[in-house]
């Protein structure tokens, strides 16, 4: 196997997921004490988070761009970037590297393609949900039409994203907030909901929903795992 790079600690409670999944998919595929090859790169989120905040994005770009070169340079032969926001800045990582970077965004759009979804739910930062970046690509790429909550729920989502999960609080009013929001994109026709957080799985794991989960957390490991084993 050739060596993965993970871009993660954003945050790093689902980069500790990315982790452990990567790492039993590897067994789960080839048994024993295989395990999977990585180099992980896990930022101070602090600083990420603050440049989001103030919408220094290009700034953001040019730290992760930075971290992917020492990635390629230490041997990664690809890069999972372990967040769905950061993929706004995902240009500025691919042309500073000869490696590939494993999209999440391709890989919630070939669930749903393979679980015959074409309109979606998504959840997510006020950054993934409202700007342009994912939902296009999940358009162009995939056909998928993506609705999304209120405004008023699309704050809430966010708030408890940086406020709680981020910070490892999982809770049951932010469940059931999340799970009310489900229930009314499912009566405005969504066939399956997008985890379009990589913290949110953390928060609804082992629950009943109203929507078919596809969890870019997941589906994004399993891109990773497909390249390792492959490779
Ligand atoms: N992990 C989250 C995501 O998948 C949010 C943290 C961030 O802003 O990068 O978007």
């Amino acid at each position: 196997m050739q060596t993965l790079g993970v871009l993660g600690g954003m945050s790093w409670e689902s980069t500790a997921t990315y982790y452990k999944w990567l790492n039993e998919g590897v067994r789960n595929q080839m048994g024993g004490l295989h395990s999977a090859p990585l180099l992980l790169h896990s930022v101070d989120f602090a600083g990420i988070a603050a440049l989001q905040k103030s919408g220094q994005w290009d700034l953001a770009g040019e730290q992760l761009a930075d971290a992917a070169r020492g990635l390629e340079r230490a041997g990664a032969g690809a890069i999972l970037l372990a967040t769905n926001t950061m993929h706004k800045v995902a240009a500025a990582i691919e042309s500073a590297v000869d490696i590939p970077l494993l999209h999440i965004g391709d890989a919630v759009g070939q669930a749903l393609q393979a679980r015959g979804v074409s309109r979606a739910a998504l959840l997510g930062t006020r950054f993934t949900m409202q700007e342009d970046f994912y939902k296009r690509r999940l358009a162009e790429r995939f056909d998928i039409d993506v609705l999304l909550p209120t405004a008023d729920a699309m704050s809430e989502i966010d708030r408890v994203i940086f406020a709680e999960l981020c910070l490892g609080q999982f809770h049951e009013p932010a469940r059931a907030f999340y799970l009310g929001v489900l229930e009314q994109l499912r009566d405005q026709g969504a066939q399956a909901a997008i985890l379009g957080c990589t913290e949110i799985g953390l928060l609804l794991e082992g629950v009943e929903s109203p929507l078919p989960l596809v969890d870019s957390t997941e589906e994004h490991v399993a891109m990773g795992l497909g390249w390792l084993l492959g490779s």
